[in-house]
């Protein structure tokens, strides 16, 4: 039986199209902080915070005041610590050229667990975050891969069924939830291997 004919490609943003480095912004806290940098990290690991940030249910200065508590921050401003929190990232030319060619030929989304303050930062100096046709932040639809509804949320507002879109992701447990839901899906390795997998679509 033939596929149908893919109409969709969703890509994850945070290590696909930009990489980022959480270790600065470690380091930046930890000179703030009474803490060590693995307790910094532990903390990040471990905090329900997060994922009440990803999804939206957490104001960026809300965010800000817990951290300060938690962490035990002292002479940190939210004016300092905003550019902080968000000047880790670079874009991925290789995978940034691979998305600019399937735009020609499909409609492109983009599928990404983010906060608000690194959507915006991200949204306002890449010029490919303006290339989506669906563009879907967690923090924005409050839902978080590898939830099942926020790939429904998006499948919905692009009017498509699973079985005609593709989705890539450098998180296994996304991949997997994805293709639960019918989708085919690709663990994202770098562009090379991801040229590979997108072959019959180039
Ligand atoms: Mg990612």
């Amino acid at each position: 039986m033939a596929m149908p004919p893919t109409e969709l490609i969703i890509f994850d943003l945070g290590r696909v199209l930009i990489d980022f480095d959480f270790k600065t912004i470690v380091r930046g806290l930890k000179r703030h902080s009474p803490l060590t940098e693995k307790q910094i990290i532990s903390f990040f690991e471990k905090t329900p915070l997060w994922d009440r940030f990803e999804r939206g249910q957490v104001a960026p200065v809300l965010f800000f005041e817990q951290l300060k508590k938690e962490l035990k921050l002292s002479g940190l401003t939210y004016e300092v610590f905003a550019p902080l929190w968000n000047s880790i990232f670079t874009e991925k030319h290789d995978t940034v050229a691979l998305l600019r060619q399937l735009r020609s030929r499909y409609r492109i989304a983009l599928l990404s667990n983010v906060n608000i303050l690194h959507w915006e930062h991200v949204a306002g100096r890449h010029a490919f975050m303006n290339w989506f046709d669906h563009p879907v932040a967690s923090y924005a639809v409050g839902h978080r891969k590898p939830d099942a509804e926020i790939f429904r949320i998006l499948l919905r507002r692009a009017g498509i069924p699973p079985a005609r879109a593709v989705f890539i992701d450098d998180i296994e447990a996304n991949v997997q939830a994805a293709k639960r839901i019918g989708l085919r899906a690709y663990q994202f390795i770098n562009a090379g291997q991801l040229r590979r997998d997108l072959e019959d679509l180039l």
